[in-house]
């Protein structure tokens, strides 16, 4: 069983921000509004993520790191009908498998659990008061795995990626305060507020509220809405276009086309705008051949949809005589 759960943590823990989106993921579908991620060496010291969230109950601590240990849903599909980013079980048993982890969780005040695995197997586990919500912290990721170890790249193309989850998360979430400390130092820092536009302005700047316009459109199939920058307020990189479905990040380049067709010119070549796009449609539209990890999804109607974005951008850009 070790060795299987080695496997599946290949599949679905590639490098550390697996780990991080992982574990946060597990955090939002505990129903916390804040959640505290801390990391040292880009993640392959040390992973910590703190939440406030709904905690596990002490009996139930070593089912949560048996593999299809799931409390949550079953097809691909419903990943985008309802609130629930995990489904599969896999996650916190892939990841003891590949690394020393400690857990604290406490499901009301004062009435805690700790727990302690090593290559997988629990060493050791104890009650103990601890505030409501849950803390898991994963150290020498890859100890046991030379192999995927070799794969990992420098610290700042880790924690680059690391930084990318963390804000697509943050912005899937405006109502969940997030941070992320490298070491000591604070990279991200959402309000929680629900304001998606104030979360823009923490990951991106502090100068970029004032340079997104609001926009919306909607039509039988589909709705949409979000934040797109000015033509000016523009990157070097495709990295800033954020596409959401029930709070849950997504890739597709046809979309990302879309967002960007509705500036039309305006765009000079090579510059992308800053974007989140929420869309709202029947999950039946979503393909379910996608693989959840991948982030890569497509849709039925996907021309249809990639219109509607570029229209409704266009719109509020012409609208502001832009
Ligand atoms: P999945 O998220 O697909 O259900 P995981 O392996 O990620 O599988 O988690 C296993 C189970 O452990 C979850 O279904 C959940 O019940 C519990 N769990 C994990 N992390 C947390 C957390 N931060 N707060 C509360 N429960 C958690
Ligand atoms: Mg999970």
């Amino acid at each position: 069983e070790a060795l299987s759960n080695q496997i599946a943590a290949g599949e679905v823990i590639e490098r550390p921000a697996s780990v991080v989106k992982e574990l946060v993921e597990n955090s939002i579908d505990a129903g916390a509004n804040q959640i505290d991620v801390r990391v040292v060496d880009a993640g392959i010291s040390r992973i910590t993520v703190t939440d406030n969230g709904s905690g596990i109950d002490a009996a139930d601590v070593p089912i949560a790191f048996k593999r299809h240990a799931t409390s949550k849903i079953a097809t691909v599909r419903d990943l985008f009908a309802i609130h629930s980013l995990g489904f599969r079980g896999e996650a916190l048993a892939s990841i003891a498998s590949v690394a020393d982890v400690t857990m604290e969780t406490a499901t009301a005040d004062g009435q805690g659990t700790s727990a302690r695995l090593t290559g997988g197997q629990m060493i050791n586990q104890h009650s103990l008061p601890l505030r409501r919500g849950t803390m898991i912290d994963v150290a020498n990721l890859f100890y046991n795995t030379p192999a995927r170890l070799k794969y990992v790249r420098s610290q700042t193309t880790e924690m680059s990626h690391i930084a990318d989850i963390m804000s697509r998360l943050a912005l899937g979430h405006p109502d969940i305060a997030f941070t992320l400390r490298n070491g000591d130092k604070l990279a991200i820092k959402t309000a929680g507020n629900g304001d998606l536009q104030q979360a823009i302005a923490a990951i991106y700047g502090v100068g970029t509220a004032r340079d997104m316009l609001a926009f919306a459109g909607d039509n039988d199939d589909f709705g949409v809405n979000g934040y797109v920058s000015l033509p000016d307020n523009t990157r070097s990189a495709r990295n800033y276009l954020t596409l959401l479905i029930n709070g849950r990040y997504f890739r597709n380049n046809q979309l990302v086309k879309g967002i960007i067709a509705g500036y039309g010119s305006k765009l000079m070549v090579g510059r992308y705008p800053i974007a989140v796009v929420n869309i709202q449609l029947d999950p039946q539209l979503v393909d379910v051949n996608v693989h959840p990890t991948k982030q890569e999804v497509r849709i039925s109607k996907e021309n249809v949809l990639s219109d509607l974005i570029t229209d409704s951008i266009r719109q509020q850009l012409s609208e502001q005589n832009l």
